[in-house]
Formats: structure tokens, sequence, C-alpha cells
């Protein structure tokens, strides 16, 4: 079985052809610079080298419609035909309170997912013309919607609600929804596995820290509080994220400098986090740099990021009543052994304990913490696509 994963971004777009026999990825890529000047797609055939073809691509159908004649193009290509995939699983930011789970793709679906534009208004539409180009280009595969939200829904009121006035939540939905699902599923899997394989009993915590980061508290198996919120803003300090702010602050700046709700919205997600505390980056390693050159605000920035993990993890610690595993995965939770070894030291006073050995490797599955430490430390490389491609194939498969 062929199944292509979708990620659509609001001027990007991911993929990777699987192979589900065997899980082997046969093809993957990225279109970046969708409706702008500049257009172009990045193509791997598995074992060969990338290929980028430079072309305007007005939107993401045109940057679909790309993807499938490089996938069966003679050169580059991998199949000889769409025939031989079976199926694509698109990754859909915000499935509101409406799905739990991986869904097959209708006139139903497609509908509900209108209807949640709001909640994400870069990414849902771009979800919703990648998975119109597939039906388009593939008439009758089935495409599955694999939902961002979905992993966090089993939680209770108590964490999903917001204490504003009830009826907020009546006309509008808001609560809390939480992102990055399919990330904190996937190493939620691997994690129970790690420590014998059975959910029941088991408390995990786990940190997704890339430019977007979110951490989940989840008890046997299902997901009891996450730190995103209804949009992916709230929580912890990111890339360029403000995460968690007094909301009073919104209108205090709004009035003094004048801003409409969309500029302090773009202030919030695209200006604030390492980047609006450093001045410098919103990347983590250029960040880390300037804070090794002696850059005070770097510096902050950086701690400021710590310090918000560890206080999440505690407050998870006790929302679980205790811990069995502390989770790192995405690009700083995977790859950087000083954020780590920072965040786990603020933890001592629950018990953890790390081997600094061990802790200094990156990208690869591994528990660091010591022999005697109260709870394991893991790193666990995520794979989104694949938790997508497996998904889309369970459905298949029914
Ligand atoms: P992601 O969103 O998961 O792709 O993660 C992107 C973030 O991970 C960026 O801020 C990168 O700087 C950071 N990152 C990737 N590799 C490393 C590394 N070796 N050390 C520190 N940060 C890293």
């Amino acid at each position: 079985m062929k199944i292509l994963v979708i990620n659509c971004g609001s001027s990007s777009l991911k993929y990777q052809l699987y192979n589900m026999e065997d899980n082997s990825v046969l093809a993957k890529g990225l279109v970046e610079r969708i409706g702008i000047e500049g257009s172009n797609l990045q193509h791997t055939a598995t074992g060969k080298d990338k290929k980028v073809f430079e072309q305007p691509l007005k939107d993401h159908g045109e940057a679909i419609k790309l993807v499938m004649d490089k996938l069966t193009d003679k050169e580059v290509g991998v199949i000889a035909d769409l025939k031989e995939i079976d199926g694509i699983g698109h990754r859909v930011l915000h499935g509101s309170k409406y799905f739990s789970c991986s869904v097959l793709v209708d006139q139903k679906v497609k509908d509900i997912i209108r209807s949640c534009f709001d909640l994400g208004p870069l990414h849902m539409p771009a979800n919703l013309m990648g998975i119109e180009a597939c039906e388009k280009l593939m008439p009758g595969k089935p495409n599955v919607a694999v939902f961002d939200t979905a992993f966090h829904q089993t939680m209770p009121p108590k964490a999903y609600m917001y204490a504003l006035p009830y009826e907020y939540y009546e006309k509008y939905d808001i609560r809390r929804y939480g992102f990055h699902g399919t990330s904190h599923m996937f190493v939620t899997q691997r994690a129970i596995a790690m420590l014998g394989g059975k959910a029941e009993g088991t408390k995990i915590i786990t940190c997704h820290l890339g430019n977007g980061s979110s951490i989940a508290a989840v008890k046997d198996g299902k997901v009891i509080d996450t730190s995103m919120g209804l949009t992916p803003l709230e929580g912890l300090v990111m890339g360029t994220r403000c995460g968690d702010i007094d909301p009073a602050i919104v209108p205090f700046i709004m009035n003094k400098e004048k801003l409409s709700p969309d500029e302090m919205d773009t202030i919030m997600n695209k200006k604030s986090g390492i980047l609006g505390i450093s001045g410098e980056s919103s990347d983590f390693r250029d960040v880390e740099e300037k804070m090794n050159e002696g850059n005070e605000k770097a510096k902050i920035a950086l701690e400021m990021f710590r310090y918000k993990v560890a206080k999440y993890i505690g407050e998870y610690y006790v929302a679980l009543g205790g811990c069995d595993a502390v989770v790192f995965t995405a690009g700083i939770g995977e790859n950087n052994s000083g954020h780590r070894a920072a965040i786990c030291k603020y933890l001592e006073c629950l018990g953890m304990k790390i081997d600094e050995e061990k802790n200094a490797t990156r990208g690869r599955e591994i528990d660091f913490a010591a022999p005697d430490s109260k709870m394991r430390a893991f790193i666990i490389p995520t794979n989104e696509e694949l938790m997508i491609a497996e998904d889309t194939k369970k459905l298949l498969d029914k």
C-alpha cells in the first residue's frame, strides 16, 4: 500500500510518499512561497539527489499538481502512475470539538473544516485546498483528514474551559483545544512502549519543543491537559509566539500603540517569543550563539524558555499525580542537550536525575535518566508524517 502525506501550511506544502509495507519513504519534498514570487519545489526521491524546480504557483492546487507531476516523472519520479497511490493523508490544523480522531473525508467533513476557518485563518483554507486539489487530481481516491487537535480531545472540562462568561463557549466554542496532537500521540506511543508496553497506569509528560512548542500531560495514554489553547499562541515561550501573558496587556498595548486586532495578533504570533526578547532571531541556534557571545537579551530569552518549560512540567506533575517519564521531542527537544539539561535541573526537586553522558546525544531514541532517577527522561524523535500515514492506512484497511 502506498500513502501520500500532505501538510499544507499557509504558503508552503510538505509531502512524503510512503510504502506502507515497510514504512519506508519513497520520496519527499517541500513547496515554498506558494502564491508569492519565487515559488519553488524541492523534491527528493529516496537515494537520489534533491532537485529544485522553480515556477510560479498561484495556489496550493497548482502546487499539488506539480508534486504529482514530479512523483510520476520519468526522471525524478518514484511511481509510474498516480493510480499506485492508495490514499492521501492530510494534516489539518483544527478539528474544533468535532473530531477526536482521524476521518475519511466526505462532503460533511469538508463543510465542518470550512466552518472552522476562523480558528486557523492561515492554515485551514490551505488545508482544505489541499484536500480538494487531491480529489480533483485523483478522483475516487480516499482522502483522510488527520487533525492536530484530535489527540487532545480527551481533556476534561476543568482543563479545557476558560474562566470567561460561559456564553462564549456556547456561542463560539471558545475553549482549549491543543495542537501538535499527531506528534504528542506518536511520542506517547513510543514512550509507553519504552515503559513496558501497557498504557494503563502510565503518567507521561510530552514536551514538543520546536519553533512552535507545546507540552501535554498524558495519563493512561490519554491527554488530560496541554499548554496550547484555542490557538497555538498559548503556553510556552516560542520562536516568534509570546505564549502565556497577562490578557490585559493586549488592550493596553493596542490602546497605546493604536493597533488593530490583526496588527496585535501579528505582534503576538510573529514578533514575540525569543525573537521579540532577543531582537536577534527566532531560531534557537542563532539565539544560543548570541548568548554565548555575551548578549544579555539572548540569555534572558533562553532562560525564559527553559524556566517556562520546567514550570509547565511541574504543573503537569501535579495534574497527573506524579510522572513516570518526561519526553523531549522536535527540533530543540531532540537536538539540544543544553536546554534538556537545564530543564531537568529544575526537576531535581521532583526526583529527576540525568546521566550527562547519555544526554550528550541528538536525534535518537534514548532514556537519559540516571539509574536512580525517580522518573525517566526520554528523547524520542517525532515522526508526524509516519503517524499520519499510519492513521490513513488504518482507515483504508477498515
Ligand atoms: P522544529 O519546529 O521542530 O523544526 O524545530 C525548529 C527549531 O529547532 C529551531 O529553532 C532550531 O533552531 C531548533 N534546533 C534544531 N536543531 C537544533 C540544535 N541542534 N540545537 C538547538 N536548536 C536546534
